[in-house]
């Protein structure tokens, strides 16, 4: 008998569960609380550019739509650090050939969409928000928005992908013995534009992601293909410098005069945007296991919603359905053990990119505007150049490679204990690029497999 599929949320990592689902021959139902975001000329939500990279383009290609988002996708090939003087410093992502792209999150859910939709196995059903599922009978309960009406439908299998607030996973959660648990961040977001010049063209470097770090808070900027920057502001909720402040036009253009002057001179909109856009807040979710027999599994943010500071929580999303779609490969379509193989595999690589998300907020802001943290990212640079073998930073190990999130993390903590044996070397600011440095770090690789 033909299997019953369902997949709640046509979210970024639902769609595209969905068109790998159907080029494995299933008929799926896919459902979303939201209207059809595909008749909408604005694209509302949660942050209006993402940063792409190697994961998430695996996952792409696997389902055949990597040329489709490539032509809209913009690369970034470093950072390009603001001072408050307005003193530039560019900090390269990776190798020359290198980079992230930023990606319209409005377009790409679209085309996701609309490549499920253009198959005769999928079928979308809108504005349809799951209440509960009945984990004896696979039953899901929906409220049909537009009506009010309660419907109910029965399935084998049932894919929870509705986000960081997960209607499938607080079902899971009664489950006896259900670990979950949940924490925001004492930071918010806002986000902002700088328009398109009035010829249209970027008003700042459109080849890299801008930071403002500083210290405590940070704002940072993306491209768009129509000439704007999406600006993010990561902010304190309460304290000395924090949103409980900016609370009116003067406060609001005050602070950013005195911390992101350049940026400023770009905003004309600045205070209108400012408080016509919502004070976000930043959740993080964890929770195992990832799945229920073979009848529930979870995947992208309602398995694991990070924090957005290494650009990676739709990446992590889409690396799930190349896993899952894998695992399936490897169990010839077996549930039960397709399931328990998800969680088992995907689990630590979850725990892994939260833990690495929180590092990089506080990299991203304390720490790029740091000469010292600059000169260690360039000796580590260089030494990878020259060796790649040996050394591949934490960053790239990360965005530009298929490791295990968790098996990165782990190079990571080891590359910082010999990094922070070089830095300590004295004058290592002439000596940075010397050949002593050189031999030091293969020298301190070498006792590192010692005792590994
Ligand atoms: C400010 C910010 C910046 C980010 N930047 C990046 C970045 O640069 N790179 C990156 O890789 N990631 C980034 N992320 C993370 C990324 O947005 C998420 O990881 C990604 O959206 C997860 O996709 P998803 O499909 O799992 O969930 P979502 O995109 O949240 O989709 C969930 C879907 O489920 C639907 N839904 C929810 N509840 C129900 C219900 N009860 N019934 C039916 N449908 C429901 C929703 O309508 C939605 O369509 C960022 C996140 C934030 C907040």
């Amino acid at each position: 008998m033909e299997k019953k599929i369902a997949i709640v949320g046509a979210g970024l990592v639902g769609s595209l569960w969905a068109v790998y689902m159907a080029k494995r021959g299933y008929k799926v139902d896919v459902y979303d609380r939201r209207p059809d975001i595909r008749q909408l000329k604005i694209v509302q939500g949660k942050s209006i550019n993402l940063a792409l990279s190697d994961r998430g383009w695996r996952g792409l290609e696997g389902a055949g739509i990597r040329e489709a988002i490539e032509k809209v996708a913009l690369p970034m090939s470093g950072r390009l650090m603001h001072s408050v003087d307005g003193t530039l410093t560019y900090q390269p992502y990776g190798k020359e050939e290198q980079a992230i792209y930023s990606v319209s999150r409005g377009l790409l859910n679209q085309t996701l969409m609309q490549c499920a939709d253009a198959s005769p196995l999928v079928n979308l059903y809108f504005e349809h928000r799951c209440t509960d599922v009945n984990l004896k009978t696979n039953t899901i309960e929906f409220v049909e928005d537009a009506t009010g009406q309660n419907v109910s439908r029965t399935y084998d299998h049932i894919f929870g992908t509705d986000g960081a607030f997960s209607a499938v996973r607080t079902r899971l959660t009664k489950v006896d013995r259900y670990d979950f648990s949940q924490s925001y961040l004492d930071h918010g977001y806002k986000e902002l534009e700088i328009p398109a010049a009035a010829d249209g063209t970027h008003q700042l470097r459109v080849d890299c992601l801008h930071i403002w770090p500083r210290g405590e808070f940070m704002m940072i900027a993306l491209p768009n293909v129509d000439g704007s920057f999406t600006c993010t502001l990561f902010i304190p909720f309460e304290g000395k410098n924090a949103l409980e402040h900016l609370i009116t036009p003067e406060a609001v253009n005050d602070f950013f005069e005195r911390h992101f002057p350049d940026a400023r001179a770009l905003m004309p909109e600045l205070t209108d945007d400012f408080f016509a856009n919502p004070n976000a807040s930043l959740v993080m979710t964890k929770c195992y296991p990832w799945h229920y027999q073979d009848k529930v599994c979870l995947m992208g943010d309602a398995a694991h919603a990070i924090v957005p500071f290494y650009g990676q929580g739709m990446n992590a999303g889409f690396e799930d359905c190349t896993a899952m779609n894998r695992l399936l490969d490897e169990c010839g379509d077996d549930f039960v053990k397709a399931f328990e193989a998800f969680t088992k595999e995907r689990k630590p690589c979850g725990d892994a990119i939260l833990e690495l998300a929180l590092r990089n907020y506080i990299e991203m802001r304390d720490k790029t505007g740091d000469p010292v943290f600059l000169l260690q990212k360039k000796i580590e640079g260089r030494f990878s150049a020259k060796y790649p073998e040996k050394w591949v930073p934490l960053y790239s190990q990360v965005t530009f490679s298929h490791v295990p999130y968790h098996a990165a993390l782990r190079n990571g903590d080891e590359q910082q204990k010999i990094m922070d044996r070089i830095m300590a070397i004295p004058d290592i600011e002439t000596l940075w690029d010397s050949e002593m440095v050189e031999q030091k770090m293969l020298q301190y690789l070498a006792d590192e497999a010692l005792y590994a």
